[in-house]
This record gives C-alpha cells, structure tokens and sequence, in this order.
C-alpha cells in the first residue's frame, strides 16, 4: 500500500519525494511505504485550506452536516476494508475495529453533523439598556493531530467538529497508522467533498507536525498524543496565541470496593485493564481492591487473564493482537524488568509472546498482572500504555485516594461500588476529568471528554469541541435612553 497526502483533493506524493516504511505489527515486516512530509507540503494543504475556507464557512449548518453525512455513508460503505486496514495496521484484533473503531468514526461524523444543526449560542440582555448576543464563528485554517492507539476514531473525533463548525482542516494521523486516514482521503474523492475542505498530511512528528504547529495560517490545534509531545507543541504554539486543545497521557486508576457486583466488575476489569492491548488513553492500569476480597479478586482476576492468549489479529477468534511497534514493545518490556526491580511479583504474562505461522516476527506482550508494588514507585506512576497492570488492596476510602491521585495524570478514573454516598464522596475528590462508576468506556458523544493535570487542556465532545472550533464575538446593541 502506497500511501499518499490528500491535498487540494488531490492524492499527492510528497514535494521531496522521501518516505518511511509503514509496518504490521503482527509481522514486523514492512507492507507499504507513507510520505514524510515537510513544510512544504504543509504550506500546499494550507493554501488550499484557505482557499476554501469562505465557501465552506458560508455554505450554512445544514449543508455542512449532509457532506458529514455522506463522508459517514462513505466509511460505511467500504466498512470491512477500513476494519481490515485499521487491524492490520495497528495490531488489533479485526473484531475490537469492526465493533469499536471504525463504527465509532462513523458515528463521530454522523454525530456531529447533527450537532452543528443545534449548535446555539448565547445572549445577555441589560434590561432596559442592552442587549449582547454571542456569534460563534469558524476560525479559519485548523490543525489536526492524532495518535496510533484508535486511529481513524481519534482522527475523525477531530476532524468531525472542526468541519462541522466551518473551518476547513489540515490533519495528520500518526505515521505509525497512516492506513485508515487514507481511506478516508479516498472516500472524501468519491463523493467529492470540496477540494482543500479537508487535507490530509502524512509524515512523522517532528517533521510534519512541527510544520503543522508552527505554521502562521494555522489558527488552532487539536492534539492527542503523549504528554511530552504535547508540551512541546504548547511551547511553540502557546507564543503564537494558537487555540489549543491538548488530549494526553493517563495513568487511570480502577477501585474497587467489596460491596461491587463482582460477577460483572470482574468481566469489565479485564476489558478496562487488556482492550487494544491497554493501548487505550482510559484503560485502568493501577487496580485498586478493598482489602478484604482482594485475595478472592486476585485469584480470578489472574485465571481470567491467563486466557487471554495473544493471536494473529486478522483471526476473528482473536481477543488480544500485537502492539503497535517494536520500540513500543521493547519500552512496555522494560517496565516490566522495572516492576521486578522495584519488587513487584509476576503473577501472571510477563514476557513476549511469540505467534506461530505468519506472526513468527510479530510484536506481542502476554497480558501481565503484577502485585507487591508500592502506589509511588515508577511502575505506578509512569504510563506505560500496554498489555501491564499493577493490583494493590486498599483499607480506607481515604487510602486508595491517595493512591488514586498520586500520578501526575488526571483522565479517568474507574469506580465499582453500589454505595450510594461513598459515590458522590469519590466522585468530587478524585482528580480525573471522566469518572465510570460500575461501568467503564459507556460513552455519550455529547459529555465533555478530556482530563484534568498533566493529561491534558480543553475537553472535546458535545458542543465543547464545537465552542473549541469557533470564535466567540460577543455583540452589545445598546438601546436605552442614555
Ligand atoms: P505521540 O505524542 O508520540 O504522537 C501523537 C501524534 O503527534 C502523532 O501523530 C505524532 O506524529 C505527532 N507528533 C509527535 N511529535 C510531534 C511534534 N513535535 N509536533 C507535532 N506533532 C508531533 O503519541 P502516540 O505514541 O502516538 O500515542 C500514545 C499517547 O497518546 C499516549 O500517551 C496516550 O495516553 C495518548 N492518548 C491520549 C488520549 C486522550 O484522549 N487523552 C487518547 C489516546 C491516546
């Protein structure tokens, strides 16, 4: 698979003819190659972005949402080749992205061409005098950056509201997973969305999405990703007076108190602690369990995960696939070597897997639960984002607080308990920016999105993602007698 930038509406090699090998992770070998793109390319998708900002800005809420629509029937129609695409080249298993990814990009288009038809904004009268009422206009040109851990589903989860507010995009997948943003470069040709309306860039960070970040046409950026990457696009963005939304790492607490359904934690847990690999910014990796089933709880939670065997992903059999690269493979390994170091015990994974037949040189990690570690040590506190979590049992509510807040990351955090007040108590004193109680990944399109402390600033989802990708201009007709 040759991949090429969508610029203009055109497909597009890149101005200096460089590209990098593009993997599959159940492999390790190279199966295609992407552009690496640089600013010169960007200054091309820039153009053309501005160039179409007026039309599309001005075309009205209701034409905008039936192209949204329409790019939505066009994943659709080419459903299994985009679920196929996203598998191969992320590692997951084939089932988590026909059930999960790619309906979920789906839906982001479909629910924000909706929301862009009840988007309103607000007045503020001074009777008698005044009044104010707010106008929410689209910004301009927008920058768009995603990670490799839901690719099409992060990329679309952006790319959706920007559109749908007015702006016209320039946006870059993670070059680990260029596939499916391909895709969509093709699906947004076949039905002819407006050249420059949408441009897709493809390249590596430092190159491309500098480009991205740097560029003074560029009003706004949306970014989700690590912590680290993030602080460096605040430091060239923040000078420039860029709107910025930042998306970032977690390290998410999982509580669980006695008084829980246990039947139904216990199947959650494992998907909160495993789905993607743990390759997901909400996945619990830091297993709090109230002291007194905390033996019970071991003991079951290990036999369950111990089936969890890792598989070709391409298999519709498989629950676990690779994870995304080598070096990601190498970093979640050497946690684990850090774990053992910091005397945390191995009960069950530990080690990578090896897959037989055509997966002989794919990247796999046994799914690994560890226990005997303190709150404060590395393991507990660094993300490690794989297929690794910590156990720990807990006496007081007060306790696994501390626990829970400990980290510098502030995104989710997972609750089971059927105690109504011991609910309400948690809930406003854990540091997160999105709380599952009884449940975990249960997700309303609508509720902001986005966490407190080193995970990140802004929220997206519902209309904050809107209110993100608009300017507000507040209006104030005086009409009083003095
Ligand atoms: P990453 O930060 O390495 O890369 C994310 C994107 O940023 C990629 O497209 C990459 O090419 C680009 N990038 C890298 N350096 C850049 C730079 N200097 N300037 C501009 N762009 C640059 O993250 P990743 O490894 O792809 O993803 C994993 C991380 O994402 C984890 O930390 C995870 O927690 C986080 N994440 C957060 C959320 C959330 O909603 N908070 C969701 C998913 C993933």
């Amino acid at each position: 698979m040759q991949i090429l930038n969508y610029i203009n509406g055109e497909l597009l090699a890149p101005k200096s003819g460089n590209f990098l090998d593009n993997y599959e992770p159940a492999t390790g070998k190279v199966y295609g190659t992407i552009p690496d793109s640089d600013s010169e390319d960007i200054d091309l998708a820039v153009q053309a972005a501005k160039n179409a900002f007026p039309n599309w800005a001005n075309c009205g809420n209701e034409t905008r949402a039936e192209w949204l629509f329409k790019i939505a029937e066009g994943i659709q129609k080419h459903f299994q080749e985009f679920a196929a695409a996203e598998s191969r080249d992320n590692g997951k298993p084939i089932t988590l992205a026909q059930k999960v990814d790619i309906p979920r990009a789906i839906s982001n288009f479909e629910f924000y061409a909706k929301a862009i038809t009840q988007y309103h904004s607000s007045s503020h009268s001074m009777e008698g005098k005044a009044i104010n009422y707010t106008l929410r206009q689209a910004m301009g040109v927008v920058g768009c950056i995603s990670p490799w851990n839901l690719p099409l589903y992060l990329f679309s989860w952006k790319i959706a509201p920007a559109l749908a507010a007015g702006n016209t995009v320039v946006a870059k997948p993670s070059e680990i997973t260029p596939a499916t943003a391909f895709l969509l470069s093709k699906v947004c040709i076949e039905i002819g969305l407006p050249p420059g309306v949408l441009n897709i860039v493809h390249g590596s960070g430092g190159s491309t999405g500098t480009a991205i970040v740097s560029h003074p046409n560029i009003k706004a950026i949306s970014f989700t990703g690590g912590t680290a990457t993030g602080e460096k696009i605040a430091s060239i963005a923040a000078p420039k007076f860029k709107k910025l939304s930042l998306e970032l790492g977690g390290k998410n607490p999982n509580i669980i108190f006695a008084d829980c359904d246990y039947e139904k934690m216990l199947t959650t847990t494992v998907l909160s602690s495993f789905s993607n690999q743990g390759q997901i910014c909400l996945c619990g990796s830091r297993i709090f369990v109230e002291r007194s089933i905390y033996e019970k709880f071991k003991k079951d939670f290990v036999d369950r995960v111990s089936l969890l065997v890792p598989g070709d992903p391409s298999d519709s059999a498989t629950k676990m696939g690779a994870v995304v690269s080598k070096s990601h493979m190498e970093k979640i390994l050497s946690y684990i070597e850090i774990a053992k170091n910091e005397g945390g015990t191995i009960l069950t994974g530990g080690k990578q897997r090896f897959v037989g037949g055509r997966c002989e040189n794919g990247w796999f990690v046994e799914p690994t639960v560890i226990e005997g570690l303190s709150y404060d040590c590395r393991t507990n506190q660094e993300e490690i984002f794989g297929p690794v979590v910590t156990i720990m049992p807990f006496d007081t509510e007060e306790e696994v607080l501390k626990f829970a807040n400990s980290t510098r990351y502030g995104l989710a955090a997972i609750l089971w308990t059927n105690n109504l007040l011991r609910t309400h108590r948690l809930a406003e004193l854990l540091e997160c920016g999105i709380l599952w109680v009884n449940c975990w990944l249960v997700r309303d399109l609508r509720t902001p999105f986005g966490g407190v402390k080193d995970s990140g600033v802004g929220r997206e989802g519902g209309f904050e993602a809107l209110d993100f990708f608009t300017e507000p201009k507040n209006v104030c007709i005086y009409f009083g007698n003095n």
